[in-house]
């Protein structure tokens, strides 16, 4: 297939999410994966309101990394799927994914009949 157009659709993908988690996260380059930045825990001011604020902001940083992880790990993992030329293959029943289901989803892992088993196939 002419996997092209969905590497553009990817990249530009990749890279908004980069941008977005690297508001929030770091990307610790030994393991590959996205660690919340603890920044501001390291501000030595006693007020208790600002306390109070950095836990709240370090709760919001991990739910947002939550949200936003998984993609950008599904998004490196269709990247993956299409250096190894096996971009397109439903991870189930190896049969194609539809067109009209990969462009809504560039990083879907399974054909129309499988969206539902999705979240049982390992993560990536
Ligand atoms: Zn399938």
């Amino acid at each position: 297939m002419n996997t092209e157009m969905y590497a553009a659709l990817l990249n530009a993908e990749q890279d908004r999410l980069t941008e977005e988690l690297a508001t929030v996260a770091v990307l610790n380059p030994s393991t590959g994966d996205w660690e919340v930045r603890m920044d501001d825990q390291d501000t030595n001011e006693a007020d208790s309101n600002t306390e109070a604020d950095d836990i709240e902001s370090s709760v919001e940083r991990t739910s947002l990394l939550a949200t936003l992880e998984p993609k950008y790990r599904a998004i490196r993992h269709a990247l993956a799927k299409i250096e190894a030329g096996t971009y397109g293959q439903c991870e189930i029943c190896g049969k194609p994914i539809e067109p009209a289901r990969l462009k809504v989803n560039p990083s879907a892992r399974t054909c129309e009949l499988h969206m539902n088993d999705e979240g049982t196939l390992p993560l990536v």
